[in-house]
């Protein structure tokens, strides 16, 4: 593992038609280079308040201070409004309606099923075996010629766990479109994020957001990073604004933190194993599943009716059980300690009732 690599995609093949011909829009902010003081390029209000101005499209200084974070260069990394924005222009850039198709690996994350439902794209799905690990041999039989892009979420939502890296790496070798490894929940995970690997594989995209381990949900920035050249063609089609500019200063201001947010990830780590331990006691909990992320997927005995009655105490968890192959499943977000006291309390008290 790790020494085969891929030298290179087509991207010309990948990409829309229509978005190769296309003349992105040009903002004012765009246009100038150099020192401007007296701004009168945008049809601004020029009066200060802090937010009169447009604000920088390509985020440069927020861009910077990720790199750093992340160790990788600002060229490879696109900002979106929430990672959500980052899937519809993958959709948007690559996948042509009415033609081409996508793969999933259910159950997962309900977006990208959405996101192709708006785009007009084709949703294929392929079940994740027993252990939620991606069946390579079944996703590769469906794989056409129109199969643009491949999401694996890891560590999965809602199934919790890491996806085996080695079947990852198969699939970035073995799949021509591109494969999207969405890693909201790699804080948590003692796996190690695919940054590493955006190198040796052209065809990857990594989706990473400041909604869960970073605390800034409210706030909506995800981030995409692939090579420079499918950064390029993201950028050419993003809306020109697309990150406001308050979400761009308050994202620095608590990126500053982040003595914090280690501080956070560990005591939700600790949590989490407190909660797992607690549950895996209780007789109405018939399995509780692995979890590399800042939740807990369990199986109960009748999951509407927990969900109903945390609900009477205003808790409010996931009831995951619609979905096929997690019936009578439900989804817990680790809270702090108090809210998991909280949780705990109710759950006894729905032990001893039942
Ligand atoms: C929460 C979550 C995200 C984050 O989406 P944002 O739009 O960045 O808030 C992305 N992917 C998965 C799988 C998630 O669960």
């Amino acid at each position: 593992m790790g020494a085969k690599i891929k030298s290179s995609i087509d991207l010309n093949k990948l990409v829309r038609e229509n978005v190769k011909r296309l003349v992105p829009y040009s903002s004012a902010r765009d246009e100038f280079s150099g020192k401007g003081s007296v701004f009168l390029d945008a049809n601004e209000n020029p009066y200060e308040n802090g937010v009169n101005r447009y604000p920088d499209p390509m985020q440069r200084t927020l861009k910077a201070r990720l790199g750093e974070l992340k160790a990788v260069n600002p060229e490879n990394m696109i900002l979106g409004n929430g990672s959500d924005e980052v899937i519809d222009l993958l959709f948007r850039a690559f996948c042509e309606p009415n033609i081409d198709n996508v793969i999933i690996c259910t159950p997962t994350y309900g977006m990208y099923e959405v996101a192709a439902g708006i785009n007009a794209i084709e949703n294929r799905e392929v079940p994740l075996d027993k252990d939620f690990q991606p069946e390579v041999n079944d996703v590769l039989s469906i794989v056409d010629e129109k199969s643009k892009l491949l999401f694996l979420c890891s560590p999965n939502n809602p199934t919790a766990n890491l996806l085996d890296e080695s079947k990852v790496v198969e699939l970035l070798e073995s799949f021509s479109g591109l494969v999207i490894v969405d890693e909201a929940y790699i804080d948590f995970s003692p796996g190690k994020s695919l940054l590493d690997r955006l190198e040796s594989y052209p065809n990857l995209v990594i989706l990473q957001t400041l909604s869960k381990a970073w605390g800034m949900a409210g706030i909506r920035l995800g981030i995409g990073l692939a090579s420079k050249e499918i950064i390029n063609i993201l950028n050419r089609i993003k809306p020109p604004y697309n990150v406001n500019c308050l979400t761009q200063t308050k994202a620095l201001e608590l990126l500053e933190a982040d003595d914090l947010y280690e501080e956070q990830v560990k005591n939700i780590i600790t949590e989490r194993e407190v909660l797992i331990t607690f549950l895996s006691d209780l007789s109405f909990v018939e399995k509780v599943y692995p979890t590399d992320a800042n939740f807990i997927l369990i199986l109960v005995n009748d999951a509407r009716g927990l969900y109903d009655y945390l609900l009477t105490d205003e808790i409010i968890i996931r009831d995951r059980s619609k979905i096929q192959s997690l019936g009578n499943c439900v989804r817990i977000s680790i809270g702090t300690r108090e809210e998991n006291e909280i949780l705990k309390n109710t759950l006894t008290k729905f032990e001893l009732k039942s």
